[in-house]
């Protein structure tokens, strides 16, 4: 079976085409600035070189059928027809309390997915474009939702409740739901694979490092806790979100800077954060370069990033009474050494002993714990389009007809 994995983003599609048979990826690519000037579509055929074509791509329909071409194409293509491709699973944002699970595209799903948009403005409605384009040009396969938010459906009332009004919850949906959740499920079970053991019987921190950052809290296998909320700008730190703030800043700064709600949103989205912080850059890179040189504000941003990690962690092991395995992934926890070593530092009062040499290491999941460490700590490369293609393969598995 094979299964096209699709991305969309407001302004981009991410894809892969995978044999499921060997789990190997037979092409990927992105499609870049969808409705804008210098759109672009870079196509990959594993193992041969990438192919760039600019276009004008106005919307995601054509962004889809150009990917569908490269696909197919006798020159840079993997299959020789779009019957080739026997379903395609979509990555999608929100899944409000209805979806706890990845489920087959019905037209009731679809409305499922519409009536989330309110509380995904930017990324749901991408989503619905890719699952549209799909359904009218690849007709035949039948296509899977996968939620960022369903993993995190097991959570308990006293974690995702906030502190408000209880007819809020009930009128609109306000709670915590949490995002990254196929990234948390899948170290969590890599990690649990490494230890030889089931997630089942273990409790796990996984810290979701990049420019979007979350920490979640797996409690015999289940998310009892996350960082992100009601929407990803809660939590941590991040690239150019402010994380957990105190709710009376956003009238003051109304008042203050004169500022209208949605230029606080754009201020608290996109102008704060490690960015905001540091007045440079929301990359790491950069901060851990300007901060070797003696630049004191990026020195500081990445102190309060790793402090706030620090914590959620802390919190975290004191919900589920006590921690098994601590797992970094992402651009900043898979790559930054560095940055997992200073968030480690200190915490050995609960049993983990990171060992340096082991620490160094990029690109290939590692234990990167002491021998001995009562704790296990772990970098692991996330795959979320695996675990799209996996859920996409065994709920299309019995729709599929045998080839
Ligand atoms: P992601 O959102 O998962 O793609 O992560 C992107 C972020 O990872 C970037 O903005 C950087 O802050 C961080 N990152 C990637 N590579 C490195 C690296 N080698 N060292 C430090 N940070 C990195």
């Amino acid at each position: 079976m094979k299964v096209f994995i699709v991305n969309c983003g407001s302004s981009s599609i991410k894809y892969q085409l995978v044999d499921m048979e060997t789990e190997n990826v037979l092409a990927k690519g992105l499609v870049e600035r969808i409705g804008l000037p210098g759109a672009v579509l870079t196509h990959t055929p594993v193992g041969r070189d990438k192919v760039v074509t600019e276009a004008e791509i106005p919307d995601h329909s054509t962004g889809i059928s150009m990917v569908l071409n490269a696909l197919t194409d006798a020159e840079h293509g993997v299959i020789s027809s779009l019957r080739d491709i026997d379903a395609v699973g979509h990555r999608v944002a929100h899944g409000g309390e209805r979806f706890t699970d990845s489920v087959l595209i019905t037209a009731d799903v679809v409305k499922g997915i519409e009536a989330c948009v309110e509380m995904a403005p930017l990324h749901n409605p991408a989503a619905l474009l890719g699952i549209k384009a799909c359904k009218s040009l690849i007709e035949h396969a039948p296509q899977v939702a996968v939620f960022d938010t369903a993993f995190h459906q097991t959570m308990p009332k006293q974690a995702y409740l906030y502190g408000l009004p209880y007819e809020l919850y009930e009128k609109y949906g306000v709670r915590r739901y949490g995002f990254h959740g196929t990234s948390h499920k899948y170290v969590a079970q890599r990690a649990a694979e490494m230890m030889g053991k089931h997630m089942t019987d273990l409790r796990i921190v996984t810290c979701h490092l990049g420019n979007g950052a979350s920490v979640t809290a797996i409690k015999n296998g289940k998310s009892i806790d996350t960082s992100m909320g009601f929407t990803p700008l809660a939590g941590l730190v991040m690239g150019t979100r402010s994380g957990e703030i105190d709710p009376a800043i956003i009238p003051f700064l109304m008042v203050k800077e004169n500022m209208t709600i949605q230029e606080v949103d754009d201020y608290l989205n996109k102008k704060s954060g490690v960015l905001g912080i540091s007045g440079l850059s929301s990359d790491f890179r950069d901060l851990e370069e300007a901060a070797s040189k003696g630049d004191e504000r990026s020195q500081l941003a990445i102190d309060i990033f790793a402090y706030r990690v620090k914590k959620f962690i802390g919190s975290y092991v004191a919900a589920m009474g006590g921690v098994d395995a601590i797992v970094f992934t992402a651009g900043l926890g898979e790559n930054s050494a560095f940055m997992r070593e200073k968030i480690c530092n200190g915490l050995e009062f609960l049993g983990t002993r990171i060992d340096e040499a082991k620490n160094n290491v990029r690109g290939k999941e590692t234990e990167i714990s002491a021998d001995g460490s009562k704790v296990k700590l772990f970098m692991i490369p996330t795959n979320e389009e695996i675990v799209i293609a996996r859920d996409t393969k065994a709920i299309c598995a019995p729709l599929v007809p045998a080839k």
